[in-house]
């Protein structure tokens, strides 16, 4: 059995934060605002795996009331999910598809590291992770530098 989910996040840049994307602290003066580290990528595709299972979303998980989730790595709550929500439910992940749309800085130099957590925190090969970054053309709040937003694909099976 397939099934697919679709996830979304955005979150405001900010000055006195990490950028933090795929558990990469990327050098930059500005970071993103959060809860947790706010590591957008990273909540897009807890988004679209809940999405897949039909198991809610990822506040109804991690409120950002909860004073455990603050500051957490988002690579925390990506395991979290894996194996609390995930395998639990006899499901394992195909492929994941997902862009970042961001002003600066450019990620592609990022990207391998990037690809390269997710898929040892959800035990699948690299290949299985794409990560596309994109600018906003400077137009909005993303192409303004005042936020960052991703976007995820996942299909899973079991
Ligand atoms: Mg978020």
């Amino acid at each position: 059995m397939l099934r697919i989910g679709q996830g979304f996040d955005l979150h405001k840049l900010v000055e006195g934060r990490k950028l933090i994307l795929g558990g990469v602290c990327i050098p930059h003066s500005l970071g993103l605002l959060g809860h947790s580290d706010a590591d957008v990528l990273i909540h897009s595709i807890i988004d679209a795996i809940l999405g897949a299972l039909a198991l809610g979303d990822i506040g109804q998980v991690f409120p950002d009331t909860d004073n455990r989730f603050k500051d957490v790595s988002s690579c925390y709550l990506l395991r979290y999910i894996k194996d609390n929500f995930l395998t639990t439910s006899g499901y394992s992940i195909l492929n994941i598809d997902s862009t970042i749309i961001i002003e600066t800085p450019k990620l592609m130099k990022y990207i391998q590291l990037m690809r390269k957590n997710i898929a040892d925190d959800l035990c699948i090969p690299i290949d299985s992770i794409s990560i596309k970054a994109k600018t906003s053309e400077k137009i909005g709040i993303v192409g303004r530098g005042e936020a960052v937003i991703s976007q995820a694909v996942v299909l899973i099976h079991k």
